[in-house]
């Protein structure tokens, strides 16, 4: 059976995951686009897929089974409970939502129907150096995780993302889901700091630097560089009670000649991730088409969304502030994958 896809927004990752749907994976045709920009929306679609007006039009259309959200984050609260007004699963790039308010929104809507729906985009948990990662910690052979450095660093970002909040609201948030994931623990209080301004980004407030407590006691460092020139580059080291384990760079060819020894440095996400992107569809497609979702799920982007509210009050505080989670829904309680 092929499932039929729909994907609002056609931007950078929109056209991304179009193509992977499209030319990488299989048992999967995109049918439907639609972009607040109708011209985008009509170069993005691939042969034969229909080309709507509205996403609500799209969510709605027997022409498409299941939903993939790359829209800006604003917009997804509507879309989201759209789709599970329709009862269509759906895939939500990160962030889930950019407010509490809407994140409960959305929970409330998928616990009153009643079945898991959305999966969301945090591709870090698809990825097989991270799999591998989570896989020496949760075997205990290390004894328990004490802390974890996190060190999330971009070359520049797009002109339209030059705002301070855009760190925090869009970058950190996979920092302290991959967090959530791998020490198994809930974020309790978050701390920023700010150390002097890049001079290379205007008005850009970069670089964080970010202290997560773990409810357990652990601690979390965060360095988030939006700006930083040299490439895209993504590392974790776990301490345990007994060794650390490490994120490793990816493996990459090593040059040596008369400069010196080297390895590329990846220039941006879709070339670091390219493979857990593709994995993280291969499981969501497997779940759609099972009319559910498996995968970072509503709770996992609701956690992440406090974590990034808490970090914006940290910077204007100065302080520790502390995030209060409502109790679990039963719906989130089940680990229904490697990556849930
Ligand atoms: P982008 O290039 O700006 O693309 C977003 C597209 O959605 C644009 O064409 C935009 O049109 C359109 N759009 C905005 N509001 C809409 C609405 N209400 N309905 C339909 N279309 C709408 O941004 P992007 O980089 O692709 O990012 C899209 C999402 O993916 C964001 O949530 C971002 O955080 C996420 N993302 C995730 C990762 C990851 O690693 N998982 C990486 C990159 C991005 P206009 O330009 O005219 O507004």
């Amino acid at each position: 059976m092929t499932l039929k896809v729909g994907v609002i927004g056609t931007g950078m990752i929109g056209q991304d995951h179009i193509r992977r749907l499209t030319t990488v994976l299989s048992g999967v045709a995109v049918t439907a686009v639609s972009d607040i920009d109708a011209d985008r929306a009509r170069a993005a679609a691939p042969e034969g897929a229909e080309v709507f007006g509205t996403p609500q039009a799209l969510i709605r259309s027997d022409a498409v089974d299941a939903v993939v959200i790359c829209s800006w984050g604003p917009a997804h609260e509507e879309q989201l409970i759209d789709c599970i007004a329709a009862g269509k699963p759906v895939f939500c790039e990160k962030p889930l939502v950019t407010s509490e308010k809407a994140a409960l929104n959305v929970m409330e809507a998928e616990v009153a129907f009643g079945r898991r729906l959305v999966q969301v985009g945090f591709m870090r948990r698809f990825d097989a150096d991270y799999r591998r990662l989570k896989a020496v910690i949760d075997s205990g052979t290390l004894g328990a995780p004490l802390m974890y450095h996190s060190v999330h660093r971009n070359a520049s970002v797009p002109e339209g993302l030059y705002t301070s909040e855009m760190p925090l609201n869009d970058t950190l948030v996979h920092d302290a889901d991959i967090s959530r994931w791998l020490l198994s623990d809930e974020i309790a209080a978050v701390e920023v700091r700010l150390p002097r301004r890049s001079t290379r980004g205007g008005e850009l407030r970069d670089p964080h630097f970010v202290l997560l407590h773990m409810a357990g006691g652990a601690l979390v460092d965060v360095e988030i560089s939006v700006n930083i020139a040299y490439g895209y580059d993504i590392r974790g080291e776990v301490s345990c009670e007994q060794g650390i384990a490490a994120l490793p760079n990816r493996p990459a060819t090593v040059v040596s000649d008369r400069h010196g020894i080297r390895q590329a440095i990846p220039e941006d996400w879709r070339e670091r991730f390219i493979e857990a992107y593709d994995q993280e569809f291969r499981e969501w497609i497997l779940a759609a088409g099972q009319g559910t979702a498996t995968g970072p799920s509503t709770w996992d982007g609701y956690a992440a969304t406090l974590v990034a509210d808490a970090a914006l009050r940290a910077v204007a505080s100065g302080g520790r502030e502390v995030i209060a989670m409502r109790d679990k829904p039963a719906l989130y309680e089940t680990a229904m994958s490697k990556a849930a």
